[in-house]
């Protein structure tokens, strides 16, 4: 085994452990909570030796180094999953690899997703990206729609072709009544998630936590935790 595979393979190990130990603590079954691996400013190469290490979702936040790096992984048994802000002249290179677009926050991107998906003959899962931190009206600082915007925008994706309306899916919001306190703000984000499946049942994807909050995400009742740095190492800082 290389070097970076077995540093990989200990890494996530550990994720592993933590994971559990948190299912564990809270009475879940491990197989509630899916891990999804984020490759971003990581090399193909890494998105290969994690996929022999057995992971089976991975995700980026830039279609730039997204597209090319999907393309390079063609052959793997791995899930796309799109987790960043998302510009409709991006769309249609989206839709092309991504199998699960989690940061859907606006009617025109709705509208676009479902054109560039029926084109490419795709079905997309996508998820509504909440901003806790958001007003009325409005989008948060690192995306997200008001929570008063979900129910327009899950309708507009439950009825649009090529599109599947999966769930929710947040970041924790580093300022307003939610900074500092993750796990309120996961039980918050699982509060949405439950009158949302009233109108919609199949939509029971919960997609919560990163590497320091996956515990709290897990308590909360995540169903689709994001790991990073935890796996992969801290980033390079770019720019
Ligand atoms: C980068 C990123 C993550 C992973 O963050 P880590 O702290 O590295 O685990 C999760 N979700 C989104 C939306 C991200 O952009």
């Amino acid at each position: 085994m290389t070097d970076r595979k077995a540093q990989l393979a200990a890494n996530l190990a550990h994720v592993e452990e933590r994971i559990s130990a948190a299912c564990a603590a809270t009475g879940r079954a491990r197989e509630e909570v899916t891990l999804i691996v984020v490759t971003k400013t990581y090399p193909a190469s890494d998105v290969r030796l994690l996929a022999e290490l057995g992971v089976r979702h991975v995700a980026e936040n830039k279609d730039q180094e997204a597209g090319p790096k999907a393309a390079e992984s063609a052959d793997l048994p791995v899930s796309w999953h799109f987790v960043g802000q998302l510009q409709t002249n991006k769309v249609r290179s989206v839709a092309s690899y991504a199998d699960v677009v989690q940061s859907v926050d606006r009617v025109k991107l709705v509208t676009a997703l479902s054109t560039a998906a029926v084109r490419a003959e795709r079905e997309l899962d996508c998820l509504i990206q909440v901003a806790l931190d958001a007003e009325s009206g409005e989008r948060g600082e690192r995306g997200g729609v008001a929570p008063d915007g979900i129910e327009e925008l899950a309708a507009k994706v439950a009825e649009a072709p090529g599109l599947r309306l999966g769930g929710l899916m947040t970041v924790a919001p580093l300022a307003g009544p939610y900074a500092g306190r993750e796990q309120a703000a996961f039980e918050r984000l699982m509060e949405f998630a439950s009158s949302l499946r009233k109108a919609h049942p199949a939509a029971n994807m919960v997609s919560a936590g990163m590497s320091a909050d996956l515990e709290q995400a897990v308590a909360a009742g995540a169903t689709h935790v994001r790991v990073g740095t935890a796996v992969l190492g801290v980033r390079p800082r770019l720019g």
